[in-house]
Protein backbone atom coordinates (compact mmCIF):
# COMPACT_ATOMS: atom_id res chain seq x y z
CA UNK A 1 0.00 0.00 0.00
CA UNK A 2 1.42 3.68 -0.42
CA UNK A 3 2.25 6.03 2.44
CA UNK A 4 -1.16 8.10 2.20
CA UNK A 5 0.16 11.42 3.72
CA UNK A 6 -3.04 13.75 4.92
CA UNK A 7 -2.57 16.91 3.38
CA UNK A 8 -0.09 17.30 0.04
CA UNK A 9 0.34 21.30 -1.04
CA UNK A 10 1.36 22.38 -4.26
CA UNK A 11 3.66 25.50 -4.49
CA UNK A 12 5.60 26.82 -1.26
CA UNK A 13 4.87 30.49 -2.35
CA UNK A 14 3.64 32.48 0.60
CA UNK A 15 0.10 31.21 0.14
CA UNK A 16 0.95 27.59 0.34
CA UNK A 17 3.75 28.61 3.01
CA UNK A 18 0.87 30.05 5.22
CA UNK A 19 -1.51 26.93 4.88
CA UNK A 20 1.36 24.51 5.77
CA UNK A 21 2.41 27.04 8.78
CA UNK A 22 -1.36 27.21 9.75
CA UNK A 23 -1.37 23.28 9.54
CA UNK A 24 1.56 23.00 11.00
CA UNK A 25 0.49 21.46 15.34
CA UNK A 26 -2.37 19.99 13.95
CA UNK A 27 -1.03 16.36 14.26
CA UNK A 28 -1.48 16.01 10.69
CA UNK A 29 1.00 14.70 8.18
CA UNK A 30 1.89 17.62 5.79
CA UNK A 31 4.12 17.62 3.09
CA UNK A 32 4.53 20.92 0.54
CA UNK A 33 6.31 20.44 -2.33
CA UNK A 34 7.64 23.52 -3.76
CA UNK A 35 9.11 23.31 -7.96
CA UNK A 36 12.16 25.47 -7.14
CA UNK A 37 15.41 24.72 -5.60
CA UNK A 38 15.92 28.13 -4.39
CA UNK A 39 14.43 31.31 -2.69
CA UNK A 40 12.73 33.42 -5.70
CA UNK A 41 14.72 36.75 -6.43
CA UNK A 42 11.27 38.90 -6.73
CA UNK A 43 11.63 42.17 -6.73
CA UNK A 44 7.91 43.28 -6.09
CA UNK A 45 6.90 45.00 -3.11
CA UNK A 46 3.55 44.02 -1.43
CA UNK A 47 1.29 45.81 0.33
CA UNK A 48 -0.15 43.50 3.32
CA UNK A 49 -3.47 44.62 4.79
CA UNK A 50 -3.74 45.20 8.38
CA UNK A 51 -5.70 41.86 8.81
CA UNK A 52 -2.78 39.85 6.63
CA UNK A 53 -0.31 41.18 9.33
CA UNK A 54 -2.37 40.07 12.20
CA UNK A 55 -2.85 36.56 10.58
CA UNK A 56 1.21 36.60 10.08
CA UNK A 57 1.74 37.76 13.84
CA UNK A 58 -0.78 34.72 15.55
CA UNK A 59 2.39 32.42 12.97
CA UNK A 60 5.35 34.25 14.86
CA UNK A 61 6.70 35.11 10.86
CA UNK A 62 5.29 39.02 11.41
CA UNK A 63 8.51 39.61 13.47
CA UNK A 64 10.79 38.21 10.86
CA UNK A 65 9.98 40.38 8.21
CA UNK A 66 12.36 42.75 7.04
CA UNK A 67 11.69 46.47 7.27
CA UNK A 68 7.84 46.92 6.54
CA UNK A 69 6.18 50.68 6.03
CA UNK A 70 2.39 51.60 7.42
CA UNK A 71 0.39 52.77 5.07
CA UNK A 72 -1.60 55.42 6.45
CA UNK A 73 -3.64 57.23 4.19
CA UNK A 74 -4.60 56.42 0.32
CA UNK A 75 -4.93 59.13 -2.08
CA UNK A 76 -6.68 58.49 -5.09
CA UNK A 77 -7.09 60.26 -8.24
CA UNK A 78 -7.10 60.21 -12.02
CA UNK A 79 -5.34 61.72 -14.41
CA UNK A 80 -6.94 64.52 -16.94
CA UNK A 81 -10.16 64.73 -14.23
CA UNK A 82 -11.19 65.99 -11.23
CA UNK A 83 -12.36 63.77 -8.03
CA UNK A 84 -10.38 62.12 -5.11
CA UNK A 85 -10.81 60.29 -2.33
CA UNK A 86 -8.54 60.02 0.71
CA UNK A 87 -8.95 56.63 2.68
CA UNK A 88 -7.42 57.04 6.05
CA UNK A 89 -6.75 54.39 8.60
CA UNK A 90 -8.62 56.08 12.09
CA UNK A 91 -11.41 56.32 9.42
CA UNK A 92 -11.28 52.20 8.61
CA UNK A 93 -10.36 51.43 12.43
CA UNK A 94 -6.97 50.02 12.44
CA UNK A 95 -3.68 51.26 13.09
CA UNK A 96 -2.19 51.28 9.39
CA UNK A 97 -4.77 50.41 5.93
CA UNK A 98 -1.24 48.05 4.95
CA UNK A 99 2.17 47.44 5.28
CA UNK A 100 4.38 47.47 2.57
CA UNK A 101 6.95 44.29 2.60
CA UNK A 102 9.38 42.71 -0.09
CA UNK A 103 7.85 39.40 -1.02
CA UNK A 104 11.10 38.09 -0.28
CA UNK A 105 10.86 38.77 2.89
CA UNK A 106 7.09 37.78 3.74
CA UNK A 107 7.79 34.28 1.86
CA UNK A 108 10.77 33.61 4.03
CA UNK A 109 9.21 34.77 7.20
CA UNK A 110 6.51 32.61 6.30
CA UNK A 111 8.64 29.77 5.10
CA UNK A 112 11.23 29.99 7.95
CA UNK A 113 7.17 29.93 10.73
CA UNK A 114 6.45 26.35 8.87
CA UNK A 115 9.87 25.08 9.06
CA UNK A 116 10.18 25.54 12.87
CA UNK A 117 6.63 23.89 13.26
CA UNK A 118 6.96 20.10 13.66
CA UNK A 119 4.74 18.00 11.21
CA UNK A 120 5.10 19.60 7.78
CA UNK A 121 7.85 17.79 5.14
CA UNK A 122 8.99 20.95 2.98
CA UNK A 123 10.22 19.48 -0.39
CA UNK A 124 12.14 21.95 -2.55
CA UNK A 125 13.29 21.19 -6.41
CA UNK A 126 9.77 18.65 -6.51
CA UNK A 127 7.17 19.56 -9.44
CA UNK A 128 4.41 18.51 -9.31
CA UNK A 129 2.86 17.60 -12.90
CA UNK A 130 -0.21 15.95 -12.63
CA UNK A 131 -2.95 15.73 -9.66
CA UNK A 132 -6.26 13.36 -10.19
CA UNK A 133 -8.43 12.64 -7.61
CA UNK A 134 -10.94 9.74 -6.70
CA UNK A 135 -13.41 9.60 -3.84
CA UNK A 136 -11.16 8.27 -1.65
CA UNK A 137 -7.71 9.56 -2.48
CA UNK A 138 -5.60 12.17 -3.66
CA UNK A 139 -2.68 10.97 -6.29
CA UNK A 140 0.35 13.87 -7.02
CA UNK A 141 2.79 12.78 -9.47
CA UNK A 142 5.81 14.40 -9.35
CA UNK A 143 9.13 14.72 -10.80
CA UNK A 144 12.67 15.82 -9.00
CA UNK A 145 16.24 15.14 -9.82
CA UNK A 146 15.86 11.43 -8.03
CA UNK A 147 13.10 10.83 -10.27
CA UNK A 148 9.07 10.37 -10.63
CA UNK A 149 6.62 9.27 -7.60
CA UNK A 150 3.13 8.99 -6.84
CA UNK A 151 1.47 10.44 -3.49
CA UNK A 152 -1.18 9.87 -2.39
CA UNK A 153 -3.19 11.98 -0.01
CA UNK A 154 -6.26 12.42 1.96
CA UNK A 155 -6.48 15.99 0.68
CA UNK A 156 -4.26 18.01 -2.05
CA UNK A 157 -3.96 21.58 -2.06
CA UNK A 158 -2.95 23.58 -5.28
CA UNK A 159 -1.42 26.92 -3.93
CA UNK A 160 0.96 26.58 -7.22
CA UNK A 161 0.08 30.51 -8.10
CA UNK A 162 -1.70 28.92 -11.39
CA UNK A 163 0.46 26.68 -13.29
CA UNK A 164 -0.34 23.11 -12.34
CA UNK A 165 -3.90 23.74 -11.15
CA UNK A 166 -4.71 24.59 -15.15
CA UNK A 167 -5.22 21.57 -15.78
CA UNK A 168 -7.43 20.65 -12.93
CA UNK A 169 -9.56 23.07 -12.89
CA UNK A 170 -11.96 25.22 -15.74
CA UNK A 171 -11.14 28.76 -15.34
CA UNK A 172 -12.49 32.40 -16.59
CA UNK A 173 -9.69 34.45 -18.29
CA UNK A 174 -9.27 37.89 -19.10
CA UNK A 175 -5.93 39.21 -20.85
CA UNK A 176 -5.67 43.11 -19.57
CA UNK A 177 -3.41 43.28 -22.19
CA UNK A 178 -1.50 45.45 -19.45
CA UNK A 179 1.80 44.60 -17.85
CA UNK A 180 3.07 46.33 -14.91
CA UNK A 181 6.59 48.15 -14.28
CA UNK A 182 7.99 47.82 -11.04
CA UNK A 183 10.53 49.21 -9.33
CA UNK A 184 12.12 50.97 -6.05
CA UNK A 185 11.42 54.98 -6.28
CA UNK A 186 13.29 57.92 -4.21
CA UNK A 187 11.27 61.54 -4.50
CA UNK A 188 12.62 64.59 -2.92
CA UNK A 189 9.75 64.77 -0.39
CA UNK A 190 8.81 62.83 2.79
CA UNK A 191 6.12 60.37 2.31
CA UNK A 192 4.60 60.54 5.53
CA UNK A 193 2.92 57.00 5.32
CA UNK A 194 0.49 58.05 2.10
CA UNK A 195 0.28 56.18 -0.58
CA UNK A 196 -0.96 56.93 -3.93
CA UNK A 197 -3.40 55.75 -6.56
CA UNK A 198 -3.50 57.61 -10.03
CA UNK A 199 -5.67 56.34 -12.37
CA UNK A 200 -4.32 56.91 -16.03
CA UNK A 201 -6.21 55.50 -19.55
CA UNK A 202 -3.20 53.20 -19.61
CA UNK A 203 -3.54 51.20 -16.53
CA UNK A 204 -3.08 52.57 -12.80
CA UNK A 205 0.08 53.68 -11.01
CA UNK A 206 0.54 52.89 -7.86
CA UNK A 207 2.88 54.58 -5.53
CA UNK A 208 3.47 52.96 -1.71
CA UNK A 209 5.68 54.24 0.83
CA UNK A 210 8.61 52.02 0.96
CA UNK A 211 11.34 52.76 3.74
CA UNK A 212 12.36 56.32 2.85
CA UNK A 213 11.21 56.16 -0.77
CA UNK A 214 8.19 54.68 -2.54
CA UNK A 215 7.18 51.24 -4.39
CA UNK A 216 6.11 51.81 -8.08
CA UNK A 217 3.80 50.04 -9.85
CA UNK A 218 2.86 51.14 -13.05
CA UNK A 219 0.31 49.54 -15.13
CA UNK A 220 0.22 50.22 -18.50
CA UNK A 221 -0.05 48.63 -21.77
CA UNK A 222 1.89 45.72 -22.78
CA UNK A 223 3.81 47.38 -25.34
CA UNK A 224 4.53 50.26 -23.58
CA UNK A 225 5.29 48.96 -20.20
CA UNK A 226 8.16 46.74 -21.81
CA UNK A 227 9.81 49.87 -23.59
CA UNK A 228 9.61 51.44 -20.38
CA UNK A 229 11.80 48.86 -18.29
CA UNK A 230 14.40 49.32 -21.41
CA UNK A 231 14.68 52.82 -20.70
CA UNK A 232 17.90 54.62 -18.88
CA UNK A 233 16.96 55.67 -15.44
CA UNK A 234 17.27 59.01 -16.23
CA UNK A 235 14.64 58.66 -19.09
CA UNK A 236 12.40 56.19 -17.19
CA UNK A 237 11.90 58.99 -14.30
CA UNK A 238 11.22 61.54 -16.27
CA UNK A 239 8.46 59.54 -18.91
CA UNK A 240 7.28 58.61 -14.43
CA UNK A 241 6.77 61.95 -13.57
CA UNK A 242 5.24 62.86 -17.05
CA UNK A 243 2.29 60.32 -16.22
CA UNK A 244 1.92 60.55 -12.61
CA UNK A 245 2.30 64.45 -11.72
CA UNK A 246 4.20 66.22 -9.12
CA UNK A 247 1.82 65.10 -6.29
CA UNK A 248 4.21 62.57 -4.54
CA UNK A 249 7.46 65.27 -5.22
CA UNK A 250 9.99 64.63 -7.46
CA UNK A 251 11.41 61.35 -8.98
CA UNK A 252 14.78 61.46 -8.40
CA UNK A 253 16.23 58.17 -8.64
CA UNK A 254 15.29 54.51 -9.33
CA UNK A 255 16.08 51.01 -9.12
CA UNK A 256 16.12 49.00 -11.66
CA UNK A 257 12.93 48.22 -13.08
CA UNK A 258 11.04 44.58 -13.59
CA UNK A 259 7.75 43.62 -15.84
CA UNK A 260 4.83 41.26 -14.78
CA UNK A 261 2.27 40.76 -17.76
CA UNK A 262 -1.13 40.56 -16.20
CA UNK A 263 -4.27 38.68 -16.43
CA UNK A 264 -7.10 37.69 -14.39
CA UNK A 265 -7.85 34.30 -14.05
CA UNK A 266 -10.37 32.96 -11.79
CA UNK A 267 -11.16 28.64 -11.21
CA UNK A 268 -14.68 27.63 -11.88
CA UNK A 269 -16.91 26.02 -8.74
CA UNK A 270 -15.02 22.79 -7.98
CA UNK A 271 -15.87 19.30 -9.72
CA UNK A 272 -13.83 16.85 -8.15
CA UNK A 273 -13.56 15.88 -4.32
CA UNK A 274 -10.21 15.65 -2.71
CA UNK A 275 -8.69 18.79 -4.59
CA UNK A 276 -8.66 22.60 -2.94
CA UNK A 277 -7.60 25.26 -5.02
CA UNK A 278 -5.75 28.45 -2.89
CA UNK A 279 -4.63 31.53 -3.86
CA UNK A 280 -3.26 32.92 -7.46
CA UNK A 281 -4.49 29.09 -8.47
CA UNK A 282 -7.69 29.87 -7.97
CA UNK A 283 -7.69 33.44 -8.63
CA UNK A 284 -4.97 35.43 -10.21
CA UNK A 285 -5.92 39.31 -9.90
CA UNK A 286 -4.41 42.66 -11.35
CA UNK A 287 -2.44 44.49 -8.16
CA UNK A 288 -4.33 47.31 -8.70
CA UNK A 289 -5.86 47.57 -5.33
CA UNK A 290 -3.35 45.41 -3.87
CA UNK A 291 -5.49 42.08 -3.33
CA UNK A 292 -4.26 39.32 -4.37
CA UNK A 293 -2.17 37.38 -1.98
CA UNK A 294 -3.98 39.45 0.79
CA UNK A 295 -7.43 37.19 -0.91
CA UNK A 296 -4.68 34.12 -0.54
CA UNK A 297 -3.78 34.19 2.78
CA UNK A 298 -7.65 34.82 3.96
CA UNK A 299 -7.84 31.49 1.51
CA UNK A 300 -5.18 29.73 3.80
CA UNK A 301 -6.82 30.85 7.14
CA UNK A 302 -10.20 29.63 6.39
CA UNK A 303 -9.57 26.07 4.98
CA UNK A 304 -7.04 25.68 7.68
CA UNK A 305 -9.91 26.37 10.31
CA UNK A 306 -12.46 24.43 8.48
CA UNK A 307 -9.85 21.45 8.54
CA UNK A 308 -9.28 22.08 12.52
CA UNK A 309 -12.84 22.44 13.31
CA UNK A 310 -13.84 18.41 12.48
CA UNK A 311 -11.40 15.48 12.44
CA UNK A 312 -13.27 14.06 9.98
CA UNK A 313 -13.19 17.16 7.38
CA UNK A 314 -10.39 15.58 4.95
CA UNK A 315 -12.44 12.68 4.13
CA UNK A 316 -15.32 15.01 3.78
CA UNK A 317 -15.82 14.51 -0.71
CA UNK A 318 -17.46 17.58 -0.18
CA UNK A 319 -14.99 19.36 1.24
CA UNK A 320 -13.74 21.02 -2.03
CA UNK A 321 -17.38 22.47 -2.63
CA UNK A 322 -17.65 23.35 1.18
CA UNK A 323 -14.72 25.66 0.89
CA UNK A 324 -15.71 26.68 -2.12
CA UNK A 325 -19.19 28.39 -1.15
CA UNK A 326 -17.38 29.40 2.51
CA UNK A 327 -15.14 31.35 0.32
CA UNK A 328 -17.66 32.67 -2.37
CA UNK A 329 -18.33 36.08 -1.08
CA UNK A 330 -14.90 37.23 -0.17
CA UNK A 331 -13.25 36.05 -3.37
CA UNK A 332 -16.06 37.37 -5.43
CA UNK A 333 -16.31 40.93 -3.82
CA UNK A 334 -12.39 41.33 -4.02
CA UNK A 335 -12.49 40.16 -7.76
CA UNK A 336 -15.22 42.41 -8.99
CA UNK A 337 -13.89 45.32 -7.03
CA UNK A 338 -10.48 44.94 -8.71
CA UNK A 339 -11.63 44.08 -11.94
CA UNK A 340 -14.54 46.59 -11.87
CA UNK A 341 -11.67 49.33 -11.30
CA UNK A 342 -9.44 48.54 -13.90
CA UNK A 343 -12.30 48.41 -16.87
CA UNK A 344 -13.81 51.57 -15.34
CA UNK A 345 -10.80 53.82 -15.06
CA UNK A 346 -8.73 52.81 -18.00
CA UNK A 347 -10.35 54.65 -21.28
CA UNK A 348 -10.10 58.59 -21.85
CA UNK A 349 -14.09 58.45 -22.27
CA UNK A 350 -14.95 62.24 -21.23
CA UNK A 351 -18.41 61.11 -19.61
CA UNK A 352 -17.10 58.11 -18.73
CA UNK A 353 -14.27 60.49 -16.69
CA UNK A 354 -17.20 63.33 -15.58
CA UNK A 355 -18.74 59.87 -13.55
CA UNK A 356 -15.72 58.86 -11.99
CA UNK A 357 -14.72 62.51 -10.65
CA UNK A 358 -18.28 61.76 -9.03
CA UNK A 359 -17.76 58.86 -7.97
CA UNK A 360 -14.18 59.84 -6.38
CA UNK A 361 -16.00 62.90 -4.62
CA UNK A 362 -19.22 61.00 -3.25
CA UNK A 363 -16.56 58.13 -1.76
CA UNK A 364 -14.63 61.30 0.08
CA UNK A 365 -17.89 62.79 1.51
CA UNK A 366 -19.34 59.59 2.93
CA UNK A 367 -17.76 58.39 5.62
CA UNK A 368 -19.68 55.23 5.97
CA UNK A 369 -19.00 53.77 2.00
CA UNK A 370 -15.12 54.67 2.96
CA UNK A 371 -15.34 52.42 6.12
CA UNK A 372 -17.01 50.26 4.38
CA UNK A 373 -14.51 49.94 1.53
CA UNK A 374 -11.89 50.34 3.78
CA UNK A 375 -12.70 47.69 5.88
CA UNK A 376 -13.54 45.09 2.90
CA UNK A 377 -9.60 45.73 1.73
CA UNK A 378 -8.16 45.01 5.16
CA UNK A 379 -10.54 42.04 6.56
CA UNK A 380 -12.50 40.76 3.59
CA UNK A 381 -16.10 39.57 3.51
C1 LIG B 1 3.16 43.58 -9.87
C2 LIG B 1 2.37 42.89 -8.80
C3 LIG B 1 2.14 43.54 -7.59
C4 LIG B 1 1.37 42.90 -6.60
N1 LIG B 1 1.12 43.58 -5.44
C5 LIG B 1 0.35 43.00 -4.48
C6 LIG B 1 0.04 43.69 -3.28
O1 LIG B 1 0.46 44.84 -3.06
N2 LIG B 1 -0.75 43.06 -2.35
C7 LIG B 1 -1.23 41.79 -2.55
O2 LIG B 1 -1.95 41.27 -1.68
N3 LIG B 1 -0.96 41.11 -3.69
C8 LIG B 1 -0.18 41.68 -4.66
N4 LIG B 1 0.11 40.99 -5.81
C9 LIG B 1 -0.39 39.60 -5.95
C10 LIG B 1 0.53 38.61 -5.22
O3 LIG B 1 1.86 38.72 -5.66
C11 LIG B 1 0.03 37.18 -5.47
O4 LIG B 1 -1.35 37.14 -5.20
C12 LIG B 1 0.75 36.18 -4.57
O5 LIG B 1 2.11 36.13 -4.88
C13 LIG B 1 0.11 34.79 -4.75
O6 LIG B 1 0.77 33.87 -3.92
P1 LIG B 1 0.65 32.30 -4.20
O7 LIG B 1 1.43 31.64 -3.12
O8 LIG B 1 -0.78 31.95 -4.42
O9 LIG B 1 1.35 32.10 -5.62
P2 LIG B 1 2.90 32.36 -6.05
O10 LIG B 1 3.47 33.52 -5.32
O11 LIG B 1 2.85 32.42 -7.55
O12 LIG B 1 3.62 31.04 -5.61
C14 LIG B 1 3.37 29.80 -6.25
C15 LIG B 1 4.51 28.84 -5.91
O13 LIG B 1 4.21 27.56 -6.47
C16 LIG B 1 5.38 27.02 -7.06
N5 LIG B 1 4.96 26.08 -8.10
C17 LIG B 1 4.39 26.39 -9.30
N6 LIG B 1 4.10 25.28 -9.98
C18 LIG B 1 4.48 24.24 -9.20
C19 LIG B 1 4.43 22.83 -9.37
N7 LIG B 1 3.92 22.27 -10.46
N8 LIG B 1 4.92 22.03 -8.38
C20 LIG B 1 5.44 22.58 -7.24
N9 LIG B 1 5.52 23.94 -7.04
C21 LIG B 1 5.03 24.75 -8.01
C22 LIG B 1 6.13 28.24 -7.59
O14 LIG B 1 7.50 27.96 -7.77
C23 LIG B 1 5.86 29.28 -6.49
O15 LIG B 1 6.83 29.25 -5.48
C24 LIG B 1 0.86 41.60 -6.81
C25 LIG B 1 1.10 40.94 -8.03
C26 LIG B 1 1.85 41.59 -9.02
C27 LIG B 1 2.08 40.88 -10.33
Amino acid sequence: MPVQQDVVIVGGGPVGACLAALLADSGLSVTLLEARSTDPDDPRRIALSYGSAVLLQKLGAWACIDPCTPIETIHVSQSGGWGRTLLRAEEAGVPALGYVVSYGSCHAALTAAMAQAAGVSLRHGVRAEHVTATADTAEVTVHSEAGSEILHARLAVLADGGQASAATAPRHEHDYRQSAVVADIVTDCAHDGRAYERFCPAGPIALLPSQPGYALVWTTRADHAAQLVQLAPARFLAALQSAFGERAGRFVASGAPALFPLQVRVAAAPTTSRVVLLGNAAQTLHPVAGQGLNLGLRDAAVLAEMIAAQPGTLDDPGLPRRFHTARRADRALTVGITHGLVRTFSNDLAPLRALRGCGLTLLDVLPSAKRAFARHMTFGT
